[in-house]
């Protein structure tokens, strides 16, 4: 993190000053850093905590160094906010599903439209005020760079800690990219599929060690796609395992819609190029046979 650990020089101690923010969320991944007492203490001991809207009604400092946020970007007005914390602070860390996929509050995007999904809860036309200036809701990092972040829904308390030591301390340990079926590997549980299940697992990212398997549970996919997921193959292996890959499309838009958005885009302009291609391929291939053909 740049320029945000601490520093003593001339027995002048200073510690980085740290703000919390929390956008469209359930505050669950604030409380799960309010759960973890014995590690909070330390932590405070090594940070200035100048604001936190959980736990104190004081005013957002003007100057800060690390900005911590919670939630999804779901407003114009959200929009704003990040785009100051992201001016102000050196360091900026996404926590939790809604603010690193856009996790739950992500779900009132995709294929119906945001006008028809409020339109479900409001008549049309009446949206509340207080509603703000809504968009599709959209991870932190669609709107600003964001220099670290803690997956999941909600987030691990020490996963919280170690990320935030090693933005205090400095550390270019790379954050994980593979899929949670590795861990789940190491771990030697069996597959879901095995069982005709369906887990999202095969194109999560890793990280939280599977934590949803070892209890017997499926992934759901809280951690969010990870860059190498092939969703393509992940559904040839539904079809190969009896699974309905409807039901695992589905899955997917409880922690992934906006990502999935992406994907589903990228996909179609594929399919599209590939069609412009063979349609060229076709059409050469058929100038050549006539030339062919015209000069025996
Ligand atoms: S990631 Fe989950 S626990 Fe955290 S704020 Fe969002 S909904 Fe709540
Ligand atoms: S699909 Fe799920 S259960 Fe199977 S290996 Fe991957 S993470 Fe584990
Ligand atoms: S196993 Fe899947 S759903 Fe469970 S915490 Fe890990 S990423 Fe999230």
């Amino acid at each position: 993190m740049a320029g945000a650990g601490i520093i003593n020089t001339n027995q002048v101690v200073y510690r980085p000053r740290v703000v919390v923010v929390g956008l469209a969320s359930c505050f669950g991944c604030q409380l799960q850093i309010t759960n973890i007492e014995s590690h909070l203490m330390e932590l405070l001991g090594q940070i200035d905590l100048t604001y936190w809207q959980l736990a104190s009604s004081d005013p957002m400092p003007q100057y800060f160094d690390v900005a911590i946020i919670e939630g999804a970007v779901t407003t114009q007005e959200s929009v704003e906010t990040v785009r100051t914390l992201r001016r102000k602070a050196d360091t900026l860390i996404a926590i939790g599903a809604c603010a690193t996929t856009g996790g739950i509050p992500g779900m009132a995007g995709g294929s119906l439209g945001l006008a028809d999904r409020a339109a479900e809860v409001y008549e049309k036309g009446s949206l509340p005020e207080a509603c703000g200036e809504m968009c599709v809701p959209r991870p932190i990092s669609s709107v600003v760079k964001v220099d670290a972040e803690v997956r999941c829904c909600p987030i691990d308390s020490y996963d919280f800690v170690k990320t935030l030591h090693r933005l205090v301390y400095g550390s270019n340990r790379a954050q994980l990219t593979s899929t949670l079926c590795g861990e789940c590997k190491r771990n030697e549980t069996t597959c879901f599929y095995a069982e005709g299940t369906l887990c999202l697992g095969l194109i999560t990212r890793s990280g939280c060690g599977a934590r949803c398997v070892n209890l017997g549970r499926p992934c759901n996919g809280c951690a969010g796609l990870s860059p190498d997921a092939n969703v393509d193959s992940a559904r040839d292996a539904c079809v190969r395992y009896g699974v309905s890959v409807e039901r695992f499309d589905k899955a997917l838009e409880m922690f992934n819609q906006f990502e999935l958005d992406a994907v589903l885009e990228q996909e179609q302009a594929q399919k599209a190029q590939d069609k412009d291609e063979a349609t060229t391929n076709q059409a050469s291939s058929e100038a050549d046979a006539s030339d062919t053909g015209s000069r025996g």
